[in-house]
């Protein structure tokens, strides 16, 4: 099979790989329907995280079943299926308790952009539907894998609730999704951060009421400005810089909430500030496992199109653009098809 493997920064290949094998009896091998490039590929793309040996890309999935080990009950073969970045088996504590991206047997994906893909735990962790779903279903159903998976709980963690007032620092793919969780959960006003003219479009286009184009704390006195002097309920911060931080804990009111779902890179918290602020703080890496079923049946219903964030599809074999592309900001997100 074909697959991206990452060599230095600015050099992502497309190469010939050994197809994918069972490994242990939870692993179901699936091809690739569709897969993309995430924000946070770029970390290592433009030498912000070190490389270290040439290595396979991408965590992001849709695929049908090849096969699956004697322990895989939930999906078979020839079965359309949703993933999500980190895997689960969905059955210990910290599954139990909601936290699949925390399960005590968790795998991260890092091998997704190529034809075939090893998912281990994949009885906890794939997610079939009833039938193949339409063509053009395949880009929202990849969102949910991760991006949207992702913006979901940022909505969450912030505790979006009917009614509220909520923020979305970050206007890439996952601050976009995180618009659409945020009018999905009942947020009457949603302010997003952004400067850039398309970006801002799709937000409204997603339900955002409100559009602030500063940055730091001419932004965070816009958001206050807008929220009688006091700051949001809830923030969202899908961005992982300290300045992002910075302005997402600066645009919640007290007793607010943020939710943190951007990779945190060298971000420094205040503890004194955050004592005295009133504000909730929670992140991580999201738990999408939780929220599959229901993102999904969103999806298929038509609820949601989070698939509209990507704006460039290229054949897999030209990763390596699609890569090229969001480093330029030529393309918040790219969708690659094998
Ligand atoms: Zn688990």
């Amino acid at each position: 099979m074909r697959g991206a493997v990452i060599y230095a920064p600015g050099d992502v290949r497309f190469e010939n790989l050994d197809d994918p094998k069972i490994i242990n009896p939870t692993d179901a091998i699936i091809r690739t329907v569709a897969t993309c490039v995430c924000g946070s590929d770029l970390w290592p793309y433009r030498g912000a995280e070190p490389i270290g040996d040439p290595h396979p890309m991408g965590h992001e999935y849709v695929g049908v079943v090849e096969e699956v080990g004697s322990e895989v009950a939930n999906v078979r073969p020839g079965q359309f299926v949703v993933g999500s970045f980190a895997t689960s088996d969905n059955s210990c504590a910290n599954c139990l308790n909601g936290w699949q991206s925390s399960c005590l047997h968790r795998e991260f994906m890092s091998t997704c952009q190529a034809d075939y893909v090893r998912i281990p735990n994949a009885h906890g962790t794939l997610v079939a539907t009833d039938e193949h779903p339409d063509a053009e279903l395949v880009p929202s159903l990849l969102a949910v894998s991760d991006v949207m998976g992702t913006g979901w709980y940022a909505a969450v963690a912030a505790e979006v609730k009917p009614g509220s007032t909520a923020v979305v620092v970050g206007d890439g793919a996952v601050g976009l999704c995180g618009v659409i969780a945020a009018k999905e959960l009942g947020a009457e006003r949603i302010i997003t951060m952004s400067r850039h003219e398309s970006r801002q479009k799709l937000a409204r286009e997603f339900g955002a009421t409100d559009i602030i184009a500063e940055r730091g704390d001419a932004g965070v006195a816009r958001v206050k400005d807008l929220t009688g002097g006091i700051g949001a309920d809830s923030v969202l911060e899908c961005v992982g810089t300290s300045e992002a931080m910075r302005q997402a804990l600066h645009s919640a009111r007290p007793g607010g909430n943020v939710g943190f779902v951007g990779v945190p890179h060298e971000v420094a918290i205040d503890g004194e500030e955050l004592f005295f602020s009133h504000v909730g703080l929670r992140g991580g890496p999201a738990p999408v496992r939780r929220h599959l079923p229901d993102l999904i049946d969103r999806v298929l219903t038509g609820r949601i199109n989070p698939g509209k964030v990507f704006d460039l599809t290229l054949p897999l074999d030209q990763v390596a653009e699609g890569y090229r592309a969001m480093d330029e900001r030529r393309a918040v997100k790219a969708l690659l098809k094998p």
